[in-house]
């Protein structure tokens, strides 16, 4: 019987094993994952979850009973050290596993940030259940937090230490926040809701040190100023983990190089989620996404493959951001825009941001707009050019936006 092992028990291996089963799949799966958790979703773990709202199981993709009775060995707290794609092995600590079909999902970690007192006890990072547990434990009202980093997770985070009570403070090194994945307005917005709450962001603000003796005592900046401060978390990106890949040559490029179907350079060997570099074919060129549909999509693409099913649809690559009341969705790659269209006012805290190239649309930041997001996916895809006075004007629907397209 043949077996297909998956190193990484997170959304995208997780995923791999759901579709290979839900697709009529037989034979043996193995997951093996080094968290000591059965897989789950990181997204609530900078938002409810951080907040105390939701209870770990919660978080869970599926029981431990559906893992039994969908005969999937979910290996747990184990660590694959290496792997030998030619010979079809796998190697943990102390055994070895063989397959027939390899799948990296190994993810992601956070981007270190190399800079003296790093390591001090009372700097965090969130990317586990066992990170935000640790840092539920000291967010306590009135302490003083600083975030490093106004990334979506910096923010996130940010937002619901205030409304727990924390004294806060975010140093962003760009000159303004989310400056690597949206344009000015929504920038100007995030910033102008965070200040109003209370926080104290600074940006083109360099971090040069922790200081402390044997735990933080402050955030120093490389103008000199010192932030004392209780708490340090940083959100400065993350590195994908590729060396498995790597180690046995196949072909890597900050990120492991997959194709449409989650192949590596390998053909025994596929690999999905955060840790690869896949075609992004709404936009003809490769690229690193980081998002829960991303893991999604490729892990049911890699399936698919594996069984030798036909290509499942690809979709516009979308993800959101929860910071207090608002909800930013976001749909495709702004990246490379030539113009800007806003829709709605932003000082009414419900608004859409469009980014264009050549007149096609690219991408969408909806704030408080479900309906501007989902249009916005279809438009997209389909390579629209919307007329900008329309797309300008919340008076004309969106239907009437895409019926123009069509027609
Ligand atoms: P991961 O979820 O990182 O899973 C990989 C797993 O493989 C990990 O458990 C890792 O420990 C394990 N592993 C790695 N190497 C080995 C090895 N050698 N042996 C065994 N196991 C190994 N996305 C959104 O779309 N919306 C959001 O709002 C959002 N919010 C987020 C908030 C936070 C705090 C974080 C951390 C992420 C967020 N994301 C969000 C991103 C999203 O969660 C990730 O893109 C997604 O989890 C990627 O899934 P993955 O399976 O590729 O990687």
């Amino acid at each position: 019987m043949s077996r297909i092992v998956i190193v990484g028990a997170g959304q995208a291996g997780a995923q791999v094993a759901f579709s290979l089963r839900q697709w009529g799949f037989e034979g043996k799966i193995a997951l093996i994952g080094d968290e000591p958790s059965l897989p789950y979703e990181r997204p609530p773990l900078s938002k409810e979850f951080l907040k105390g709202e939701l209870a770990e199981e919660r978080l869970l993709l599926r029981t431990s009973r559906w893992y039994a009775e969908n005969s999937i060995d979910v290996l747990t707290t184990a660590e694959v050290t290496s792997i030998d794609p030619e010979c079809g092995l796998v190697f943990l600590e102390d055994n070895g596993l063989s397959f027939d079909t390899l799948v990296l999902a190994t993810g992601s970690r956070p981007r270190p940030l190399a800079v003296r007192g790093a390591p001090l006890l009372g700097v965090h990072e969130v990317r586990t259940i066992a990170d935000t547990y640790t840092l539920r434990q000291v967010m306590r009202p009135r302490a003083r937090m600083v975030v490093v980093g106004a990334g979506y997770i910096g923010l996130e985070v940010a937002a619901v230490a205030r409304s727990l009570g924390l004294e806060v403070t975010v140093l962003e090194a760009a000159d303004r926040v989310l400056a690597r994945v949206t344009g000015k307005t929504v920038s100007a917005f995030f910033e102008a809701e965070h200040r109003a709450r209370g926080v104290d962001l600074r940006c083109g603000a360099k971090v040069s040190a922790f200081d402390g003796r044997d735990r933080l005592e402050g955030v120093r900046m490389e103008d000199g100023t010192v932030i004392l401060c209780d708490i340090a978390v940083v959100g400065i990106g993350i590195v994908p983990r590729e060396e498995l890949a790597k180690a046995c040559g196949i072909a890597c490029d900050d990120g492991i190089v997959v194709d449409r179907d989650a192949r590596t350079s390998d053909p025994r060997v596929f690999a999905v989620g955060d840790c690869t570099r896949r075609p992004l074919v709404h936009y003809g060129r490769s690229g690193r996404l980081e998002s829960v549909h991303n893991a999604i999509e490729q892990g049911k693409l890699a399936a698919a493959a594996i069984l030798g099913r036909p290509r499942p649809a690809e979709d516009v690559p979308w993800f959101w951001s929860h910071q207090y009341d608002l909800k930013l969705q976001i749909a495709g790659l702004g990246a490379g825009y030539d113009q800007v269209v806003v829709r709605g006012d932003p000082a009414e805290r419900k608004f859409a941001t469009f980014y264009l190239r050549d007149g096609v649309l690219l991408a969408v930041d909806a704030i408080n707009c479900a309906m501007e997001f989902m249009a916005s996916k279809v438009l997209i895809a389909g390579a629209a050019r919307p007329d900008l006075a329309q797309l300008a004007d919340p008076g004309v629907s969106m239907k009437t936006i895409i019926d123009a397209q069509r027609n």
